[in-house]
């Protein structure tokens, strides 16, 4: 807790610190506690969990306050609570992702490591995503979720610490909070990309390509993030960062065999 007795949060985000949507983070949390912003000073998605080793970081005082950095997701967070912040923050923010987050894109997604960096450091981690389209975002359907956000992170908070070694990935749905239908906890789906590399030629006739666009289709049960998504729920998902295979491992005396 920080001295005055409030929560001390550390938002960020994979867009830059000049994006809506950490706008509208920073707003949902700033009616729980205190929040400071250190985030990329460009965008940063699809950048994963990466870290900057070979050139060093800058961290900028933007006139509103908040820290920009030449560095990845994963670069702010650390920076954040190793020497920006006179404290630990309670929590660590991320988002709101101009876009979904669900399935495979968790591990693909700038937004989702820097949570798994807060969890790294031991701290409670929450990502939040828009899932408002893969082309593009109306950045008042965010705007309009922000009483969302802060009801959520109420409950959060509310909770007697959250469960050791998890972070929560949020993908909110697309439409008003008032038309939200409520709260599902969820498991990853599955994604597949159709057609999302693209063969072309550069100005001097050179073959390049371009990772992007295309279709995605989803699979799932029930209980998976893109069908709450679709019923209009947000979909909270559980997340640890251990990615051992349980189950192969307790069946490890048949898969393998002394010759
Ligand atoms: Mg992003």
């Amino acid at each position: 807790m920080s001295p005055a007795g409030g929560l001390r949060f550390l938002c960020t985000n994979d867009d830059g610190a000049i994006a809506q949507g950490l706008d509208c983070l920073v707003r949902a949390a700033e009616a729980l506690g205190e929040v400071t912003v250190v985030a990329p000073d460009r965008e940063q998605s699809a950048a994963s969990h990466a870290l900057t080793l070979h050139h060093p970081l800058r961290a900028r005082r933007r006139s509103d306050g908040r820290f920009q950095v030449d560095g990845t997701p994963t670069d702010c967070v650390m920076l954040a609570v190793e020497a920006l912040m006179p404290e630990r923050p309670d929590f660590v923010l991320s988002g709101v992702n101009h876009g979904q987050n669900m399935g495979e894109d968790v591990l693909y997604s700038g937004t989702v490591a820097a949570a798994m960096e807060g969890l790294a450091l031991g701290i409670p981690s929450i990502a939040f995503s828009f899932a408002g389209g893969d082309h593009g975002t109306d950045v008042s359907l965010i705007t309009a979720q922000i009483d969302a956000i802060t009801a959520l992170l109420r409950h959060f908070v509310s909770l007697a610490g959250l469960p050791a070694d998890t972070l929560f990935n949020v993908n909110l749905p697309p439409r008003p909070s008032d038309q939200i239908a409520g709260v599902r906890l969820t498991r990853l789906g599955r994604r597949v990309f159709s057609d999302s590399l693209t063969r072309m030629r550069d100005p001097w006739g050179k073959e390049i390509f371009w990772i992007g666009g295309g279709t995605i289709a989803w699979s799932g049960g029930p209980d998976s993030d893109f069908r709450a998504i679709q019923e209009g729920y947000i979909s909270v998902t559980p997340l640890h960062l251990d990615l051992t295979h349980f189950d192969i491992l307790r069946s490890s005396e048949r898969w393998w065999r002394e010759p």
